[in-house]
């Protein structure tokens, strides 16, 4: 049996876990369609921020909504990349997380995702929580515990 995580664990503030801002890969309002699968492809990401020129967050863009947009009746119809914006094919419906929250609240929220964007209380984007990191924190505690 798992012992649970201890509560202080579940209160850690998540500041310390995320990616910041300038190491995460991410597209501009106003961006082409065409640039974000580039950067997507270079990447390897599954999805990045798309982000205003403020830094605020504004929506995610993934592969699949790129290809969505671009699909034709009987073919995909690459030549419109250029001038699809990713404003108008992103992902706006998004849990964010508030940097200054707590562990248990990713938690929660990195059930359904595979990564949280992190804001302040302005939108301004500070970052990524993964639930890759998350994880390895709770294997650390439940290792700890067995000790
Ligand atoms: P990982 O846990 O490293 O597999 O990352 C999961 C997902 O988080 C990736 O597929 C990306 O969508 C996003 N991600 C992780 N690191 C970055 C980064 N440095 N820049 C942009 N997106 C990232």
């Amino acid at each position: 049996m798992i012992s649970l995580p201890s509560r202080d664990f579940l209160d850690t503030p998540i500041e310390e876990f995320i990616i910041s801002s300038e190491k995460v890969a991410h597209v501009q309002i106003g961006n082409s369609a065409e640039h974000a699968l580039l950067v997507l492809t270079k990447t390897g990401y599954s999805a990045i921020p798309v982000l205003d020129p403020k830094y605020r967050f504004r929506g995610l863009i993934n592969a699949q909504r790129i290809t969505d947009a671009i699909l034709g009746l009987d073919h995909i119809e690459y030549e419109r990349l250029p001038d699809i914006k990713v404003d108008d094919i992103m992902e706006k419906n998004l849990p964010l997380i508030h940097i200054n929250e707590r562990f248990q609240r990713a938690l929660d929220l990195l059930i359904d995702q595979n990564f949280l964007c992190v804001v302040d209380d302005d939108d301004q984007f500070m970052g990524i929580l993964t639930r890759r990191v998350i994880l390895k924190q709770l294997k650390k505690q439940i290792y700890q515990l067995k000790k």
